[in-house]
Formats: structure tokens, sequence, C-alpha cells
């Protein structure tokens, strides 16, 4: 197995490019329903309104269009409701105007912000993140499963397709949570956070000599899809609710079309339908 890009050589003739959390890890209902919604009662004080906001935290990160959405902007949206709907957040606009404007948005840059603009809500917001960090790391490992028939499914795959971990996660949590259910044994390169975004870490593995027909990109998330879009590639959703199916499919069916040329086309555009319809 590579860790980076250029040790990395194409074994195979076809590619599959896999997310992490909510793929094929099980791991964003928990890191949602655990930590980042409740993290957001606590630092704002929300505890009245606690059930219907942290069910609206959930809609927002997991189960509609915005699913997978970058934290900082799963916030924005849910303190400029909780604004309009419970009571008044201190500086919304503020917090809204950063998702909009700053081209990252992480802890570092939230941070760097602060240092020009003492506003509370960034404050708190930066005070949030760092909490959410703590509250994840201390989730134990039998809470951060693989999705049943993830390491079957992967297994049959590798043996016709090189497979790389695509995700903009942590790569020490990827790595960590990869290994410890020996998922890692079926993957031949891990691209995370650090080596950029996942439509860029596809199109640099487009350059080892795939042909854009034979290689499709696994995810759960709508980012996913742009991902896949950006770089020519085809895309298979992993739905949400049903990821055992979905895998199973992906074992049964998936590959075998991919290698046939009969994935591409109708067949995506049905799986492309069913993942829209699943996210309303
Ligand atoms: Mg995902």
């Amino acid at each position: 197995m590579s860790t980076y890009l250029d040790d990395f050589k194409k074994m195979k003739d076809y590619l599959i490019c896999v997310d992490s959390d909510g793929c094929a890890m099980d791991t964003m209902d928990i890191k949602h329903i655990q930590c980042f919604g409740p993290c957001m009662v606590e630092e704002w004080e929300l505890s009245e309104w606690k059930a219907p906001i942290l069910e609206r935290w959930n809609v927002i990160n997991l189960y509609s269009m915005t699913r997978g959405i970058n934290r900082f902007k799963g916030l924005a949206m849910a303190l400029q409701e909780i604004n309009d709907t419970y009571c008044k957040i201190e500086d919304v606009d503020v917090l809204a105007k950063w998702v909009e404007g700053s081209d990252e948005l992480s802890n570092p840059a939230l941070e760097r912000e602060i240092t020009n603009n003492e506003s509370i809500i960034l404050k708190k917001a930066l005070s949030w993140s760092q909490k959410v960090n703590v509250s994840i790391n201390a989730l134990s490992d039998d809470e951060k499963l693989p999705f049943e028939g993830v390491k079957e499914a992967l297994a049959y795959a590798h043996q016709f397709c090189d497979i790389a971990i695509v995700s903009s996660a942590n790569r020490q949590a990827v790595e960590d949570e990869w290994a410890l259910y020996h998922l890692v044994e079926h993957v031949d390169i891990i691209l995370a956070q650090d080596v950029g975004s996942k439509a860029f870490c596809i199109q640099e593995l487009l350059k080892k000599g795939y042909d854009k027909a034979n290689v499709l990109m696994v995810g759960d998330a709508p980012g996913d899809m742009d991902a896949a879009d950006k770089s020519d590639v085809s895309y298979y959703p992993i739905l949400v609710k049903y990821e055992k199916e979905s895998w199973a499919e992906f074992e049964n069916i998936v590959i075998g079309r991919l290698i046939a040329g009969s994935y591409t086309g109708e067949y995506e555009q049905v799986k492309r339908n069913q993942f829209f319809e699943n996210l309303q």
C-alpha cells in the first residue's frame, strides 16, 4: 500500500475511489448525533429547545442534500434557523459572513480570523469545534465500525480494480479506522484531507494512466458526486440508511457492470436518481 501519490503506481486497469465517513465507515451518524449537535446545544445554551434543534441538526448534516457539508457551514445554517425560530444568537451574521467569504473553513483559519475580529460568535464557533474534536476522539473503537459487507465488497473489487480511499477527513483518523477492522488490506492508496480536495485527488490518480471510463467514485454525499463529475468519472452512491444493500449491490452488480462497460449510462442514472430521492 502507498501512503503518498508519488509512490503509487497503477496496477490494474480499473480504479475504485472510495470515500470513508458515512460511506465505508459507519461514523457519520454517531459523530453528528453524539458530538456535533450536543456540543452546539451546550456552547449556545440551547437546552430549552434541545430535541427539535438536534433533530434539525441531523437533517441538515445527515439526511438532506446538505449531507456532509463542512462543519462550519452546517453550524452557520443551524444557528441562523435557531435565531429565526427560538432565540437571538448574538452576531449570527458575522459567522455567516465568514463562512461565505473564507477560502478555508477550519480551526486554524478561524483562529486567524479571530485575531482580526473578536466577535463572540467566532470565539464560540472555535470553542464548539474544539469540543467536537475532543468528543469525537473520546468515541470508543467499537463505535466506529465499517458498514456491513464493506470488507467483503472491497475484497471482491480488489481482484479486478485498484482501490483508493478518497476522503476529506483527517489522515490519521482514516488510517486508524481502516486499520482497526482490516479494511486497509484491500486498499492501494490513502488520499485524505492533507492531499487536497476529493476532485483534486481523483484527477491526480487519473494521471497514473487510468481510462476515465474505468474509474468509479463511491460516496454517500453530494460532495462525492460533485468530485466525480468535476473529474469526469462515474459515481456510485451508498444510500444513507440503506448502506448494507448498497454495498451488496456494489459487489454483486456494479463491479461486473464497470468491467463490462455497462455501469455508466442508464444504470448510473438510476442510481443517481435514487441518491437524490433518498436525500429529499
Ligand atoms: Mg462521506
